[in-house]
Protein backbone atom coordinates (compact mmCIF):
# COMPACT_ATOMS: atom_id res chain seq x y z
CA UNK A 1 0.00 0.00 0.00
CA UNK A 2 1.67 3.53 -0.91
CA UNK A 3 1.17 6.70 0.83
CA UNK A 4 -0.24 8.43 -1.91
CA UNK A 5 -3.87 7.57 -2.59
CA UNK A 6 -3.79 8.55 -6.38
CA UNK A 7 -1.01 6.60 -7.54
CA UNK A 8 -2.72 3.70 -5.55
CA UNK A 9 -5.48 4.28 -8.30
CA UNK A 10 -3.33 4.45 -10.97
CA UNK A 11 -2.44 1.04 -10.06
CA UNK A 12 -5.96 -0.21 -9.81
CA UNK A 13 -6.72 0.69 -13.25
CA UNK A 14 -8.76 4.22 -11.69
CA UNK A 15 -8.70 6.83 -13.82
CA UNK A 16 -6.34 9.78 -13.29
CA UNK A 17 -7.54 13.90 -13.43
CA UNK A 18 -5.33 16.46 -14.66
CA UNK A 19 -5.35 17.73 -11.64
CA UNK A 20 -3.98 14.35 -10.06
CA UNK A 21 -1.43 13.89 -12.24
CA UNK A 22 -0.24 17.96 -11.18
CA UNK A 23 -0.21 16.60 -7.57
CA UNK A 24 1.25 13.31 -8.45
CA UNK A 25 4.02 15.49 -10.05
CA UNK A 26 4.27 18.34 -6.89
CA UNK A 27 4.68 15.15 -4.44
CA UNK A 28 7.39 13.42 -6.70
CA UNK A 29 9.32 17.46 -6.26
CA UNK A 30 9.51 15.91 -2.64
CA UNK A 31 9.51 12.53 -2.41
CA UNK A 32 9.74 10.39 -6.32
CA UNK A 33 10.22 7.04 -4.94
CA UNK A 34 6.13 6.30 -5.01
CA UNK A 35 6.10 7.46 -8.57
CA UNK A 36 8.91 5.32 -9.48
CA UNK A 37 8.35 2.36 -8.16
CA UNK A 38 4.41 2.56 -9.71
CA UNK A 39 5.76 3.55 -12.92
CA UNK A 40 8.20 0.46 -13.22
CA UNK A 41 5.50 -1.72 -12.03
CA UNK A 42 3.30 -1.01 -14.53
CA UNK A 43 6.18 -1.45 -17.31
CA UNK A 44 6.52 -4.79 -15.71
CA UNK A 45 3.39 -5.38 -15.83
CA UNK A 46 2.88 -4.24 -19.71
CA UNK A 47 6.20 -4.46 -21.26
CA UNK A 48 7.60 -7.63 -19.32
CA UNK A 49 11.56 -8.32 -18.84
CA UNK A 50 12.45 -7.01 -22.12
CA UNK A 51 13.78 -4.00 -23.47
CA UNK A 52 14.06 -3.31 -27.39
CA UNK A 53 15.83 -1.08 -29.50
CA UNK A 54 16.15 -0.61 -33.55
CA UNK A 55 19.31 -1.15 -35.37
CA UNK A 56 19.48 1.60 -37.74
CA UNK A 57 21.21 3.56 -40.05
CA UNK A 58 20.40 7.42 -39.93
CA UNK A 59 20.08 9.13 -43.30
CA UNK A 60 20.89 12.48 -43.30
CA UNK A 61 19.35 13.49 -46.49
CA UNK A 62 18.91 17.49 -46.66
CA UNK A 63 19.69 19.20 -43.13
CA UNK A 64 18.88 22.92 -45.38
CA UNK A 65 16.12 23.79 -43.36
CA UNK A 66 13.32 26.77 -43.53
CA UNK A 67 13.18 27.28 -40.20
CA UNK A 68 15.05 27.93 -37.18
CA UNK A 69 14.65 26.80 -33.39
CA UNK A 70 16.69 27.58 -31.09
CA UNK A 71 18.15 24.42 -29.77
CA UNK A 72 18.98 22.88 -32.79
CA UNK A 73 22.62 21.87 -34.34
CA UNK A 74 21.22 19.37 -36.90
CA UNK A 75 20.03 22.60 -39.56
CA UNK A 76 22.63 23.91 -41.63
CA UNK A 77 23.27 26.52 -43.57
CA UNK A 78 24.24 25.90 -47.35
CA UNK A 79 28.22 27.47 -46.66
CA UNK A 80 28.35 25.42 -43.63
CA UNK A 81 30.50 22.21 -43.83
CA UNK A 82 28.19 20.34 -42.34
CA UNK A 83 25.45 20.52 -44.92
CA UNK A 84 24.61 17.63 -46.15
CA UNK A 85 23.00 16.94 -49.93
CA UNK A 86 22.87 13.64 -50.19
CA UNK A 87 22.78 12.15 -53.72
CA UNK A 88 21.01 9.19 -55.37
CA UNK A 89 24.08 7.41 -55.63
CA UNK A 90 25.15 8.43 -52.05
CA UNK A 91 21.82 6.98 -50.56
CA UNK A 92 22.18 3.89 -52.62
CA UNK A 93 25.82 3.24 -51.34
CA UNK A 94 24.53 3.63 -47.67
CA UNK A 95 22.04 2.03 -47.99
CA UNK A 96 24.03 -0.97 -49.16
CA UNK A 97 26.14 -0.88 -46.41
CA UNK A 98 23.33 -0.21 -43.63
CA UNK A 99 22.58 -4.06 -45.20
CA UNK A 100 26.15 -5.20 -44.42
CA UNK A 101 25.91 -4.35 -41.09
CA UNK A 102 22.60 -6.27 -41.19
CA UNK A 103 20.95 -2.99 -39.96
CA UNK A 104 17.03 -3.33 -40.04
CA UNK A 105 15.90 0.77 -40.22
CA UNK A 106 16.57 3.31 -42.83
CA UNK A 107 16.20 6.51 -40.48
CA UNK A 108 15.32 8.94 -43.70
CA UNK A 109 15.75 12.49 -41.99
CA UNK A 110 14.87 16.17 -43.23
CA UNK A 111 15.22 20.00 -42.32
CA UNK A 112 11.55 21.45 -43.03
CA UNK A 113 10.57 22.19 -46.65
CA UNK A 114 13.91 23.02 -47.55
CA UNK A 115 13.11 23.87 -51.22
CA UNK A 116 11.04 26.70 -49.97
CA UNK A 117 13.77 28.69 -48.59
CA UNK A 118 17.27 27.06 -50.53
CA UNK A 119 17.78 27.42 -54.36
CA UNK A 120 20.90 25.02 -53.08
CA UNK A 121 17.80 22.59 -52.24
CA UNK A 122 16.04 23.66 -55.26
CA UNK A 123 18.66 22.95 -57.39
CA UNK A 124 19.91 19.37 -55.62
CA UNK A 125 16.17 18.35 -56.58
CA UNK A 126 16.29 19.13 -60.08
CA UNK A 127 19.62 17.32 -60.21
CA UNK A 128 18.60 14.36 -59.28
CA UNK A 129 15.17 14.20 -60.64
CA UNK A 130 12.42 15.32 -58.33
CA UNK A 131 10.20 18.21 -57.52
CA UNK A 132 9.92 18.25 -53.96
CA UNK A 133 11.54 16.97 -50.83
CA UNK A 134 8.46 14.52 -50.36
CA UNK A 135 9.07 12.79 -54.09
CA UNK A 136 12.61 12.29 -53.45
CA UNK A 137 11.58 10.64 -50.15
CA UNK A 138 9.36 8.29 -51.75
CA UNK A 139 11.85 7.42 -53.93
CA UNK A 140 14.44 7.05 -51.06
CA UNK A 141 12.36 4.93 -49.43
CA UNK A 142 11.43 2.77 -52.68
CA UNK A 143 15.10 1.92 -53.04
CA UNK A 144 15.40 1.02 -48.96
CA UNK A 145 12.53 -2.02 -49.41
CA UNK A 146 13.79 -2.90 -52.39
CA UNK A 147 17.44 -4.05 -50.72
CA UNK A 148 15.26 -5.42 -48.00
CA UNK A 149 15.77 -2.35 -45.06
CA UNK A 150 12.61 -1.02 -43.77
CA UNK A 151 11.90 2.54 -44.22
CA UNK A 152 10.92 5.21 -41.22
CA UNK A 153 10.18 8.83 -42.67
CA UNK A 154 10.92 11.86 -39.78
CA UNK A 155 10.68 14.90 -42.31
CA UNK A 156 8.98 17.43 -40.51
CA UNK A 157 5.22 18.71 -41.47
CA UNK A 158 4.42 16.22 -44.67
CA UNK A 159 0.72 17.35 -45.82
CA UNK A 160 -1.60 14.21 -46.24
CA UNK A 161 -1.16 13.37 -49.68
CA UNK A 162 2.85 12.79 -48.83
CA UNK A 163 1.83 10.94 -46.09
CA UNK A 164 -0.34 9.09 -47.97
CA UNK A 165 2.10 8.17 -50.49
CA UNK A 166 5.07 7.43 -48.21
CA UNK A 167 2.27 4.89 -46.21
CA UNK A 168 3.07 2.37 -49.03
CA UNK A 169 6.41 2.12 -48.35
CA UNK A 170 7.32 3.19 -44.83
CA UNK A 171 6.38 0.69 -41.87
CA UNK A 172 5.99 3.59 -39.65
CA UNK A 173 6.94 7.43 -39.70
CA UNK A 174 7.86 9.87 -37.30
CA UNK A 175 7.74 13.43 -35.89
CA UNK A 176 8.57 15.17 -32.54
CA UNK A 177 5.34 16.85 -30.93
CA UNK A 178 7.88 18.61 -28.36
CA UNK A 179 5.49 20.52 -26.91
CA UNK A 180 1.84 21.72 -26.74
CA UNK A 181 2.79 24.92 -25.38
CA UNK A 182 2.15 28.20 -27.58
CA UNK A 183 4.31 30.15 -25.32
CA UNK A 184 7.44 28.45 -26.36
CA UNK A 185 6.61 30.01 -29.78
CA UNK A 186 6.60 33.17 -28.31
CA UNK A 187 9.20 35.89 -29.16
CA UNK A 188 12.87 34.84 -27.29
CA UNK A 189 11.50 31.38 -26.90
CA UNK A 190 12.91 27.99 -28.60
CA UNK A 191 9.96 27.95 -31.00
CA UNK A 192 9.87 31.02 -32.00
CA UNK A 193 11.53 31.16 -35.32
CA UNK A 194 9.83 27.66 -36.39
CA UNK A 195 6.34 27.88 -38.08
CA UNK A 196 6.06 24.28 -38.36
CA UNK A 197 6.38 23.74 -34.24
CA UNK A 198 3.62 25.44 -33.56
CA UNK A 199 1.71 22.96 -31.69
CA UNK A 200 -1.72 23.38 -34.12
CA UNK A 201 0.26 22.40 -37.26
CA UNK A 202 2.32 19.22 -35.34
CA UNK A 203 -0.87 18.09 -33.78
CA UNK A 204 -2.48 18.34 -37.63
CA UNK A 205 0.17 16.16 -38.93
CA UNK A 206 -0.21 13.38 -36.11
CA UNK A 207 -3.77 14.03 -36.74
CA UNK A 208 -3.30 12.72 -40.35
CA UNK A 209 -1.08 10.04 -39.47
CA UNK A 210 -4.25 8.85 -37.54
CA UNK A 211 -6.53 8.72 -40.32
CA UNK A 212 -3.95 7.27 -42.78
CA UNK A 213 -3.46 4.66 -40.07
CA UNK A 214 -0.10 5.00 -39.93
CA UNK A 215 2.28 4.05 -36.98
CA UNK A 216 3.30 6.87 -35.57
CA UNK A 217 6.63 7.94 -33.03
CA UNK A 218 5.92 10.99 -31.99
CA UNK A 219 7.41 12.52 -28.47
CA UNK A 220 8.39 15.72 -26.25
CA UNK A 221 11.87 17.66 -25.88
CA UNK A 222 12.24 17.87 -22.33
CA UNK A 223 13.64 20.62 -20.64
CA UNK A 224 13.29 23.32 -22.98
CA UNK A 225 11.98 26.11 -20.62
CA UNK A 226 8.55 24.83 -20.27
CA UNK A 227 6.43 24.49 -17.38
CA UNK A 228 5.58 21.06 -15.47
CA UNK A 229 1.70 21.57 -16.76
CA UNK A 230 2.81 22.75 -20.15
CA UNK A 231 4.78 18.90 -20.08
CA UNK A 232 1.52 17.56 -18.70
CA UNK A 233 -0.65 18.54 -21.06
CA UNK A 234 1.92 17.68 -24.08
CA UNK A 235 1.72 13.98 -22.67
CA UNK A 236 -1.54 14.03 -22.43
CA UNK A 237 -2.26 15.80 -25.88
CA UNK A 238 -0.67 12.43 -27.23
CA UNK A 239 -3.02 10.46 -25.20
CA UNK A 240 -5.53 11.78 -25.92
CA UNK A 241 -4.69 11.25 -30.59
CA UNK A 242 -3.86 7.57 -29.30
CA UNK A 243 -7.48 7.33 -27.92
CA UNK A 244 -8.80 9.06 -30.92
CA UNK A 245 -7.13 6.96 -33.46
CA UNK A 246 -4.85 3.95 -31.81
CA UNK A 247 -1.99 4.75 -34.12
CA UNK A 248 0.76 6.41 -31.50
CA UNK A 249 3.09 3.50 -31.25
CA UNK A 250 5.80 5.21 -29.08
CA UNK A 251 6.90 8.27 -27.49
CA UNK A 252 10.42 9.57 -27.42
CA UNK A 253 11.71 10.92 -24.10
CA UNK A 254 14.60 13.52 -25.29
CA UNK A 255 16.54 15.50 -22.69
CA UNK A 256 17.64 18.87 -23.53
CA UNK A 257 21.37 19.04 -24.09
CA UNK A 258 22.46 22.37 -25.15
CA UNK A 259 24.88 23.16 -28.97
CA UNK A 260 27.28 25.51 -28.80
CA UNK A 261 26.66 26.78 -32.07
CA UNK A 262 22.61 27.24 -31.21
CA UNK A 263 20.96 30.41 -29.33
CA UNK A 264 20.41 27.81 -26.35
CA UNK A 265 24.48 27.36 -26.03
CA UNK A 266 23.98 28.19 -22.17
CA UNK A 267 20.90 27.18 -21.02
CA UNK A 268 21.57 23.95 -18.51
CA UNK A 269 21.00 20.19 -19.87
CA UNK A 270 17.65 19.19 -18.49
CA UNK A 271 17.70 18.39 -14.84
CA UNK A 272 18.00 14.64 -14.30
CA UNK A 273 15.82 13.84 -11.35
CA UNK A 274 13.15 16.13 -13.32
CA UNK A 275 14.05 14.46 -16.89
CA UNK A 276 13.19 10.76 -14.88
CA UNK A 277 10.13 12.32 -13.16
CA UNK A 278 8.60 12.91 -16.64
CA UNK A 279 9.20 9.57 -17.89
CA UNK A 280 7.76 8.14 -15.14
CA UNK A 281 4.86 10.23 -15.30
CA UNK A 282 4.38 9.33 -18.85
CA UNK A 283 4.20 5.91 -18.10
CA UNK A 284 1.50 6.27 -14.96
CA UNK A 285 -0.54 8.64 -17.99
CA UNK A 286 -0.08 6.13 -20.94
CA UNK A 287 0.54 2.82 -18.65
CA UNK A 288 0.77 0.68 -22.46
CA UNK A 289 2.63 3.35 -24.52
CA UNK A 290 6.14 2.04 -25.50
CA UNK A 291 8.54 4.71 -23.92
CA UNK A 292 11.68 5.36 -25.57
CA UNK A 293 14.91 7.49 -23.81
CA UNK A 294 17.92 7.65 -26.36
CA UNK A 295 20.59 6.37 -24.64
CA UNK A 296 23.13 8.18 -25.97
CA UNK A 297 21.58 11.68 -24.34
CA UNK A 298 22.69 9.83 -21.14
CA UNK A 299 25.87 7.57 -21.77
CA UNK A 300 26.58 7.02 -18.19
CA UNK A 301 23.15 6.86 -16.54
CA UNK A 302 20.42 5.75 -19.71
CA UNK A 303 20.33 1.85 -17.70
CA UNK A 304 19.02 3.85 -14.82
CA UNK A 305 15.59 4.98 -17.05
CA UNK A 306 15.32 1.10 -17.06
CA UNK A 307 13.68 1.60 -13.36
CA UNK A 308 11.46 4.53 -13.93
CA UNK A 309 8.88 3.06 -16.72
CA UNK A 310 11.23 3.18 -20.54
CA UNK A 311 10.74 0.02 -22.57
CA UNK A 312 12.63 1.16 -25.40
CA UNK A 313 16.02 2.90 -26.47
CA UNK A 314 15.45 3.61 -30.16
CA UNK A 315 17.40 3.47 -33.12
CA UNK A 316 21.42 2.28 -32.31
CA UNK A 317 23.20 2.62 -35.44
CA UNK A 318 26.62 0.67 -35.93
CA UNK A 319 27.65 2.95 -39.26
CA UNK A 320 26.49 6.48 -38.85
CA UNK A 321 26.00 8.70 -36.20
CA UNK A 322 23.37 11.08 -34.91
CA UNK A 323 23.20 13.62 -36.63
CA UNK A 324 20.75 15.68 -34.39
CA UNK A 325 23.39 15.37 -31.11
CA UNK A 326 26.39 14.81 -33.34
CA UNK A 327 28.31 15.32 -29.86
CA UNK A 328 26.77 12.12 -28.66
CA UNK A 329 27.41 9.27 -30.14
CA UNK A 330 25.80 5.85 -30.11
CA UNK A 331 26.57 3.39 -27.31
CA UNK A 332 28.06 0.18 -28.50
CA UNK A 333 24.91 -2.47 -29.08
CA UNK A 334 27.10 -4.68 -27.34
CA UNK A 335 27.26 -2.58 -24.32
CA UNK A 336 23.64 -1.28 -24.20
CA UNK A 337 23.18 -5.23 -24.22
CA UNK A 338 25.49 -5.78 -21.48
CA UNK A 339 23.68 -2.90 -19.42
CA UNK A 340 20.38 -3.91 -20.00
CA UNK A 341 21.24 -7.69 -18.81
CA UNK A 342 23.05 -5.86 -15.75
CA UNK A 343 19.49 -4.24 -14.50
CA UNK A 344 17.71 -7.32 -15.36
CA UNK A 345 16.14 -6.79 -18.79
CA UNK A 346 16.70 -8.65 -22.15
CA UNK A 347 17.81 -6.44 -24.98
CA UNK A 348 15.83 -7.39 -28.27
CA UNK A 349 15.85 -5.66 -31.71
CA UNK A 350 12.43 -4.91 -33.01
CA UNK A 351 11.60 -3.62 -36.51
CA UNK A 352 10.64 0.27 -36.72
CA UNK A 353 7.13 -0.52 -36.46
CA UNK A 354 6.19 -2.22 -33.02
CA UNK A 355 4.20 -6.07 -33.18
CA UNK A 356 1.37 -4.23 -31.76
CA UNK A 357 0.66 -2.32 -34.94
CA UNK A 358 1.46 -4.42 -37.41
CA UNK A 359 -2.54 -4.57 -38.77
CA UNK A 360 -1.69 -1.32 -39.65
CA UNK A 361 0.82 -1.84 -42.49
CA UNK A 362 -0.14 -3.86 -45.90
CA UNK A 363 0.77 -7.16 -46.72
CA UNK A 364 3.04 -6.53 -49.23
CA UNK A 365 5.55 -5.04 -46.22
CA UNK A 366 4.50 -7.55 -43.89
CA UNK A 367 5.50 -10.21 -46.59
CA UNK A 368 8.83 -8.14 -46.62
CA UNK A 369 9.30 -8.14 -42.84
CA UNK A 370 8.72 -12.07 -42.86
CA UNK A 371 11.78 -12.66 -44.09
CA UNK A 372 14.10 -11.96 -40.81
CA UNK A 373 11.04 -11.85 -38.24
CA UNK A 374 10.78 -14.16 -35.11
CA UNK A 375 7.79 -15.62 -33.58
CA UNK A 376 7.18 -12.65 -31.28
CA UNK A 377 7.14 -9.85 -34.12
CA UNK A 378 10.65 -8.85 -33.55
CA UNK A 379 13.92 -9.38 -35.36
CA UNK A 380 15.35 -13.08 -35.56
CA UNK A 381 18.66 -12.72 -33.35
CA UNK A 382 20.40 -14.34 -35.97
CA UNK A 383 20.15 -11.56 -38.04
CA UNK A 384 20.84 -8.54 -35.57
CA UNK A 385 23.46 -10.27 -33.34
S1 LIG B 1 14.67 21.07 -35.17
FE1 LIG B 1 13.90 20.57 -37.25
S2 LIG B 1 12.52 22.29 -37.74
FE2 LIG B 1 13.82 22.98 -36.05
S3 LIG B 1 15.56 23.99 -37.05
FE3 LIG B 1 16.15 21.89 -36.68
S4 LIG B 1 15.71 20.83 -38.57
FE4 LIG B 1 14.56 22.76 -38.61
Amino acid sequence: MLNSEILNNVLENKIISRQDIMEIYQNAVEDSSELFSVAQNLRKRFKKDSVTFSKKAFFNIVNLCKDTCSYCTYKAEPDEKKLSLMSKQQILELLQLAKKYRCVEALFVTGERPEQKYQEARDWLKENGFKSTAEYLIHASELSLELGLFPHTNAGNLNLEEMRELKKTNVSMGIMLENVSERLTEKGMPHYLAASKRPKARLEVLENSGKLGIPMTTGLLVGIGETAEEIIDSILAIKQLHQKYGNIQEVILQNFQPKPDTIMKNTPSADEKYFKTIVALSRIIMPEMNIQIPPNLSPKSYQSFLSVGINDWGGISPLTPDFVNPEFSWPEIDKVDENSRNAGFELKCRFPIYPEFFSFVSKELRDKMSVIENGEGLVKEEYWR
